[in-house]
């Protein structure tokens, strides 16, 4: 890291954005740290070449290509300090991220507990691999807070979690979740992706190890996909094990990209934030909508906890409409002009989706089974989305009422 680098204390998020991760004096005075294309590093004599392969090796020295070069390094140590962690180790999406994590933690014969709420492919994981090594996942409500002490097993070795929850958006008690795991010897894992790390720190409320798909916000335009996991000093080994056992190092134009997106990180944010609650709040006041699922939200039933663990919202909410039958939804996600319909988000442009989350729930049911959109809002003009949402629904009333 560069001296101007710092450590959070000195700075606020803002600032650490734009001095984090780069070493003008040490790069030719070029602002931005070069993309270095590197598999092999050479070293200048066979003592030094030993020295490198048999002694320890120091974190941040470039020893060969897929344990990390002075382009991944530094997205590294900004992730790291934005996070409040001790260390980042960045992979080549956010599944990977989220595969590295368990495996760094797991072992045959062991038991996990995993948020009802996780991310699709997270459970997936659970359900597929984990099962074929003998790991046994249980899933619980995302809600259940201390009650947590009550799932353990003797050999539980992970509690995973994700707050707010994937298509449902329930707020996580981590404190709780935290002091749970770790009075009987398990870690916290969450996926925190939703808030960047700009918005929450879950390490700092008693997580072991923080999740980004840095492919949303971090990269934030929708053109390149990275995962990283952030851990503590106490936790750091099983996580830089798993890194090098596994080899799945990201590419150096995308840590590139990541290192770019975060510099503006927090104007999106913050902008995305203000139109995603103006959305909110819009579709709150249409009759065609039963509920939007947004902590931000004051009658929000985790809007005390976001209120309590978050410093602010990011723009991917749900909406739960009144009945209507399915061609009348399909009419209005046809009819919209802005928002695309296409998995991920974070990108710089509005997106919609149809979601199912009845079909993923195993410990707690999730009795709106009307049609949920998930509205993902990107940076254009509020007032243009809402327009744009407002043919939708004209669209969606003229197939519901030719029925
Ligand atoms: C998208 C997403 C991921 C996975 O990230 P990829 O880079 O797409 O693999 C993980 N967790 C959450 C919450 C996500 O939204």
């Amino acid at each position: 890291m560069s001296k101007e680098s710092g450590d959070k204390g000195r700075y606020r998020d803002e600032t650490l954005l734009s001095v984090l991760g780069r070493d003008p004096a040490a790069n030719h005075g070029v602002v931005n740290p070069p993309v270095y294309h590197a598999s092999t590093i050479l070293h200048e004599t066979a003592a030094a070449l030993k020295e490198a392969t048999f002694g320890p090796r120091e974190y941040g020295k470039t020893y060969y290509g897929r344990y990390g070069t002075p382009t991944t390094f530094p997205l590294q140590d900004s992730i790291a300090a934005l996070e409040q962690g001790h260390r980042t180790y960045l992979f080549g999406s956010g599944k990977a991220a989220i595969v590295a994590a368990l495996l760094a933690f797991v072992k045959s014969g062991d038991h996990v507990l995993m948020t009802d709420s996780a991310y699709g492919p997270t459970r997936s994981l659970a359900n597929g691999l984990l099962k074929r090594m003998g790991v046994e996942t249980t899933f619980y409500d995302p809600c259940i807070g201390a009650g947590l002490a009550d799932l353990m097993q003797g050999n539980t070795s992970v509690v995973v979690g994700e707050s707010p929850g994937s298509l449902t958006f329930e707020i996580q008690d981590f404190p709780a979740l935290a002091a749970v795991a770790h009075e009987r010897g398990a870690v916290l894992i969450v996926d925190n992706t939703w808030a960047s790390p700009l918005f929450c720190q879950p390490l700092a409320l008693g997580a072991d190890v923080s999740i980004q798909a840095c492919t949303k916000y971090i990269v934030g335009h929708s053109d390149a996909m990275l995962g990283s996991v952030t851990t503590t000093e106490a936790q750091v080994e099983p996580v830089r094990r798993i890194f090098e056992e596994l080899g799945a190092a990201p590419g150096p134009d995308d840590c590139y990209l990541g290192l770019r997106g975060l510099r503006t990180l927090s104007v999106r944010l913050h902008r995305h934030q203000e139109t995603g609650l103006a959305l909110a709040r819009w579709f709150q006041a249409r009759p065609e909508v039963r509920r939007v699922l947004h902590p931000a939200l004051e009658d929000d039933p985790g809007h005390a906890l976001w209120k309590r663990d978050f410093s602010g919202a990011s723009s991917l909410f749900g909406v739960v409409l009144e009945p209507v039958p399915e061609p009348a939804v399909d009419a209005f996600l046809d009819s919209l002009g802005l928002f695309g319909l296409g998995y991920s988000w974070g990108g710089y442009e509005s997106l919609a989706l149809p979601t199912y989350p009845w079909k993923l729930r195993d410990a707690t049911r999730w009795d709106l089974a009307y049609p949920l959109l998930r509205i993902y809002a990107g940076l254009e003009d509020p007032d243009d989305l809402i327009a744009d949402l407002e043919r939708g629904f004209e669209q969606m009333a003229a197939v519901r009422d030719a029925d």
